[in-house]
């Protein structure tokens, strides 16, 4: 009994190494294909986009390189993106989420995952996410695959499933899963871990994929109202659903706790430009900035910076430890492939370029974070940087900061 018990030991020590070392070397090759990713999908033109007729399509995609993405710009200009991966028009949904699984699979293994999808409204944001009921988006198609891998692994591990869903409306967080739609306040955890925690927010436990179906439509069903009591579209307050994991190897007893951020964007355009006044101007300022403080946080986190600034947004600041170091990241940036949209186009693609195009070795004081500073290369002779500056950007992050 006292050789088989030894054994058993001696057994159990070197399983737990092989886990540890599994997960160092998931983790090293999730490094380097990028712990953030930054894609992009291209939105078919669909007959009602089709406002005037006869308009041009100016984004196209390349079938022979899945990184790059063009746009025409007018008189016969057109400019050229690179991006980690560009999704065609014709793209299914199935196909962008296998792009998202692997980082499905992270959160069940413990590490903490945001995907954002980010674009002017009616790019197709809301369709990436959560999709119709016949062909459903990533959140659906990731709860699935979470729930199913859960059932694989049930021999070895057992996984307690939560789940939470908030809206961010003019830098108010509301609980979407209450019934009136409750205010709530991001704090420091009393406990001394220094860990953020949000009082009174509702944490579900989910049992299956049917039950997290119906939270869903709660969800949603709430925004809508929240939205109309306040008068306001849902496409001007950023919604997140998330989904904590919690892991207990039956064999050890270590525990793993992983987190799936899935974050639908409000929409990215720049309504000042239309005259916008009052409580519209409010908004769109509220929407600008916070979606300035994401991008600047995640370059900041793609260009291994010490500071990365969490704290100015209520967005980043609720995702703080979902975001830092050791996590996984994957931005959808939307565009529309029409004429009529190429100004916001650019600007989305222009921000998707921003936190994807990081070579910085190490932080400069002029690179933070700002648009217009994206040229930034570093040359041969160490600690030299040369700087391309471009007007149109410049002009454009000054139009973003007014
Ligand atoms: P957003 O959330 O960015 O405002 P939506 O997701 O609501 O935009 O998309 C606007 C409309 O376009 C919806 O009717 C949606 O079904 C449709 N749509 C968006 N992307 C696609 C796509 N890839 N294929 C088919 N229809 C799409
Ligand atoms: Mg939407």
């Amino acid at each position: 009994m006292s050789e088989m018990s030894e054994a058993n030991k001696d057994l159990l020590e070197k399983y737990r190494k092989e886990v540890a070392l599994r997960r160092k070397y998931h983790e090293q090759l999730v490094e380097l294909k990028g712990n953030i990713r930054v894609l992009c999908r291209v939105k078919p033109v669909l007959k009602e986009d089709q406002h005037e007729e006869g308009q041009s399509v100016v984004v196209t995609t390349d079938p022979n390189n899945e990184s790059a993405l063009s746009v025409l710009k007018g008189q016969g200009r057109s400019h050229n993106f690179e991006l980690d991966r560009v999704f065609h028009p014709q793209a299914t949904q199935e196909e962008v989420f296998q792009e998202i699984e692997p980082l499905v699979t992270s959160c069940i293994d413990g590490y903490h995952v945001c995907i954002f999808a980010y674009g002017q409204t009616g790019s197709g944001k809301t369709h990436t996410m959560e999709g119709s009921t016949e062909n459903p988006g990533i959140n659906q198609r990731a709860l699935k695959h979470l729930f199913s891998e859960i059932e694989d692994r049930k021999d070895m591990w057992t996984y307690t499933v939560t789940v939470s869903s908030v809206e961010i409306y003019n830098e108010v967080l509301r609980d979407l899963l209450s019934k009136d739609g409750e205010k709530l306040d991001i704090k420091i955890n009393p406990d001394g871990t220094g860990q953020l925690h949000v009082p009174g927010l509702r944490l579900i436990e989910v049992k299956s994929f049917q039950h997290i179906k119906k939270l869903l439509a709660q969800a949603r069903r709430n925004r809508i109202t929240f939205g109309t009591q306040m008068n306001q579209h849902s496409s001007r307050s950023h919604a997140l659903l998330m989904i904590t994991v919690l892991g207990t190897d039956l064999a050890s007893g270590a525990k793993t706790t992983g987190k799936l951020n899935l974050v639908d964007l409000a929409g990215s355009e720049r309504v000042w430009k239309s005259g916008a006044e009052g409580e519209r101007l409010k908004e769109a300022q509220n929407i600008n900035r916070s979606l300035l403080a994401l991008g600047d946080v995640i370059q900041a986190l793609r260009g291994k910076e010490k500071h990365i600034p969490f704290r100015n947004s209520r967005l980043t600041y609720l995702l703080q430890d979902s975001l830092g170091k050791g996590n996984k990241t994957a931005m959808v940036v939307q565009v529309s492939a029409l004429e009529s949209n190429v100004g916001e186009t650019m600007c989305s693609l222009k921000f998707a370029e921003r936190v994807c195009k990081v070579e910085l070795g190490h932080p400069t004081s002029c690179s933070h974070g700002r648009p217009g500073l994206q040229g930034l290369n570093r040359h041969t002779l160490p600690g030299v940087y040369s700087v391309r500056l471009n007007i149109e950007n410049i002009a454009d992050s000054l139009v973003y900061r007014s």
